[in-house]
This record gives structure tokens, sequence and C-alpha cells, in this order.
């Protein structure tokens, strides 16, 4: 039997090399640098090499330059890392293979309804909201956003699922500080990126201002108009009003989409719950697990208290799918992996008790490097740091400055941060969201960026 052809004998050697591979590479998380200089592609391997020796290849040409995004030091974007339990379940999910396009002969889809209910608990929504997993909140964005559309040309009396945009009026999309996938999200579904409207903010804060919300909405006439309020705004964290946002919906017969990916997980956190009162009145919610969950990609939610309008978009229509509750009916996808399993374990395993100490810790340690950034003469924190994320600024130079030092940040490999604008300002954001992070990481985070500075 030759190595290069798959057999059964063959799974326990294959995985046997990729838990220690794994091993070493999580345990080496803490000392590997948090990101690389060096990304560029090497030469195809040889074919037909086996599991084994590829993986070696693997092993020498790629992994030493991967990032450790899954560490506790890397604070660009929002990124988390795995759970061990998040990671078993993962792995399970791949070995298990099962397909949750449907709900026949198998309970992948019905542990899938059980993790999405057991989610909308954890995050305070109710029972009449309807979860169903997808890659990403890019991707929850653009369902919540077409099932939005469908609500609103359905009320002008328009299937556009059936009929298509032609003909139909243009909707609009408001919002004080909307993510960028809200821009992709409108792009695809036609209502085109021009037409989200970027609303004032409250001075000095990423959060819209109710009332030019309120403005907005009374001189729109008869446009159907859907508003995505940020739970999480992710620049600083800034919240929006949501329950100001819904009760101005409601008079105005617009669809309220709140964009939680990460800030949903601030309902885990007595201290901050409070941002997000209202939640529940919101018609759909987004909320990401592979941030501040910590399972792998690919993994969020989308929650919607209008399933059945969710379908009329989604379903797949063919003589041998029937007219079943299959979650392919729901979603972008058809085939969809075991998506709910490494959620399900991380509940499972560590419960909300353990969930929301993570969110806890993550925000007390984000107030901590905001503290030690402040102290700092060259460095200007712009923003109160409000849930897990510290927005700042140097004091002197443009944005070519502050780009060189994120690079010197980079090659220092200590620490991990993206740029960003903030208030016309070039400036850095740290989000913090690896269960794994400590104050032990923040100090030697805080050395990595003395040495930037001082590199200057
Ligand atoms: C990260 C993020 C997104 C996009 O999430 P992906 O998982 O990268 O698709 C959308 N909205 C907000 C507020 C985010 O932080």
């Amino acid at each position: 039997m030759s190595e290069s052809l798959p057999a059964r004998a063959q799974y326990r050697p294959a995985l046997t090399a990729a838990l220690d591979a794994a091993l070493a590479f999580l345990h080496g998380l803490p000392t590997r640098p948090a990101g690389v200089v060096d990304s560029g592609e090497v030469p195809a391997p040889p074919e037909g090499i086996g599991a084994e020796a590829a993986l070696e290849h693997f092993r020498r040409h790629y992994e030493p330059r991967l990032s450790g995004s899954a560490g506790p030091r890397y604070f660009g974007f929002v990124t988390g890392g795995a759970t061990p339990a998040a990671l078993a379940g993962d792995w399970l999910a791949s070995a298990y293979d099962q397909n949750v396009s449907n709900t026949i002969g198998s309970a992948a889809a019905a542990l899938e309804q059980a993790t999405t209910s057991a989610y909308a608990r954890l995050f305070g929504l109710g029972e009449e909201f309807a979860g169903y997993f997808v890659s990403g909140a890019t991707q929850s964005n653009t369902v919540a956003l077409a099932t939005a559309r469908q609500w609103l040309y359905a009320q002008r009396g328009h299937d556009v699922a059936e009929q298509g945009l032609a003909g139909a009026p243009r909707l609009r999309v408001l919002g004080g500080a909307p993510h960028s996938s809200i821009l992709k999200a409108a792009a695809i579904l036609g209502i085109g990126r021009r037409h989200v409207e970027v609303l004032r903010c409250l001075p000095g804060r990423t959060a819209v201002d109710p009332d030019a919300l309120a403005e907005r909405l009374a001189d729109g006439g008869e446009r159907p108009t859907l508003v995505v309020a940020s739970a999480g705004e992710v620049n600083t964290g800034d919240f929006d009003d949501i329950a100001a946002l819904a009760a101005l919906c409601r008079r105005h017969d617009a669809w309220l989409h709140v964009d939680g990916a990460f800030g949903l997980f601030a309902a885990l956190d007595a201290a901050q719950a409070g941002r997000l009162a209202g939640l529940a009145l919101a018609d759909s919610v987004t909320v990401d697990l592979h941030k501040w969950l910590n399972v792998p990609y690919d993994s969020a939610l989308v929650y919607t208290r209008h399933p059945s309008l969710q379908r009329q978009v989604f379903r797949a229509s063919a003589a041998y799918l029937g007219d079943t509750p299959d979650p392919l009916h729901y979603t972008p996808e058809n085939s969809r992996r075991f998506r709910a399993l490494p959620a399900w374990f991380a509940l499972a395993a560590y419960g909300r008790k353990g969930i929301g100490e993570v969110v806890r810790r993550n925000c007390a340690l984000a107030r901590r490097l905001g503290e030690g950034l402040a102290a700092l003469p060259a460095i200007e924190v712009l923003d109160e740091v409000r849930l897990n994320i510290v927005c700042f600024a140097l004091r002197e130079g443009d944005a070519a400055a502050r780009d060189r030092f994120l690079e010197r940040l980079l090659a220092d490999g200590r620490a991990f941060m993206t740029p960003t604008v903030y208030t016309g300002r070039p400036a850095v954001r740290a989000a913090i969201a690896n269960w794994s992070t400590t104050e032990a990481d923040i100090d030697l985070t805080l050395q990595a960026v003395r040495a930037a500075l001082a590199a200057a």
C-alpha cells in the first residue's frame, strides 16, 4: 500500500503527528512572535509524499511564519484564540464531518438549535429570537440585512426574494459608525454602499446622536429604512443607545439591526451589561463567537425575530429537499459544517461563569493597558477605555509616524496592534479578547511599546 493513497490505518499516525504539532504550537504561543514580518510564499511541496511528510514539509516552511494571533498579546482587530474545550469541539466537528444542512438522520441540527437557544439566553434574547450559525459577523450582518430588506419591501407589497429589485423603492441604511461589513452587505444585497448614510455621533464619541437619527428619519418621507446600531464600535468599544434607537424605529416603521459582533458579550459582565439596554427590542442581532467566545474560526450567530421572512430569502427549493425546518432554508449555505459543536463545548465546559470571567478579566486588562499607555509622555489615549479596547495616538507625528511605530512593534514581536483613524486622527487600537491574556502580558506589551517609541 502506497503512503500517498488514503487508508484507514493512517488516521492514527496522521492525527498523532498533528496532535504533537498542535501541542507544540499551543504551548509555544506565549513566546511566539505575535506577528511575523515574512509572510511570503515558498515553492509548492513535492506531491504524493504521504500525510506525515506533508505535515513535516508544512512545519518546516510555513508554521514558523504563522502569527501568534491565537496567543495572549495579539491585540489587532478583535481577535480571540481557542479555549481547550472549544478546540476539542472543533477537532471533533471535523472528525464527525456532519452536513448540518438538514435535520434528517442526524442529531447535529438539533444540537445546533439547542446551542443557538442557549446563547440567546446568555445574551438576554428571548424565545422570539431564532438563531443560526454562520461563518462570521460579516455574514451575519448580511443575513440580517437581507431579512430586513425582505420585511421592508413586504410592508410595501413587494416580495423582493421572488420579484427582484427592479421597480422597488430604494432602501437606505442609517447608522453612526457602522462597521465596514455593513457596507459590504449593502453592496452584496443591491442596496448600494452609497445608500449607507453615516449620521452625526455624540460629541467625542462613536455612538450615534439619537437626535440626528430622529431628524433623518423624519425627513426620509416614505423611504424604507434600516437602522444599524453598534453594540461595541470597533475603534473604541462605544455603544449606541439601543433603547432610544428602538423607540425611533418603532415610530417610523424602520428595522433595527444591532451589530454586537464582540460587544454583545457585555451582557456577561454585570458592570457592562447596562450598555445593552433595549437589545431585546431589536429586529435582528449579530454576534461573533470566534472573537470573544474564543472558539476557532469561523463562527458567528445571526438572530432575528422574523425567521419566516429569513426563510423567504434563503429557502432552497427542490423537490428532494421538501418543506422542512432545515437550516439550509435560513442561511446562505446549503451544505454546512458542524459549526455549533465548538460553541456547544465552550458553554458546556465553562458555563456562563467561566465565559463571563474572561470578559471581565479582558476589560480589566484593557483598563490596565490604557493606564500604562496614558502614563507615557509620547502617547495620548483618545477615548475612555469602555469595554476591551484601547484607542490611542502618538502625540507627535502623522500617519507615517504611526505606521513606523506599528512596524517597529511588529518587528519586536511581543505585541500586535492595528491602525485606525479616530475623529480624523491617525490612531492605534488594541483590543483584548484572548482568554489567556494576563497582567504580565500587559506589562510586556507596555515594554514593547516603550521600545518601539524609543527606536523612533
Ligand atoms: C469583527 C466585526 C465584524 C466583522 O466580523 P467578521 O467575523 O470578521 O466577519 C462586524 N462588526 C463588528 C462590530 C466587528 O467587530
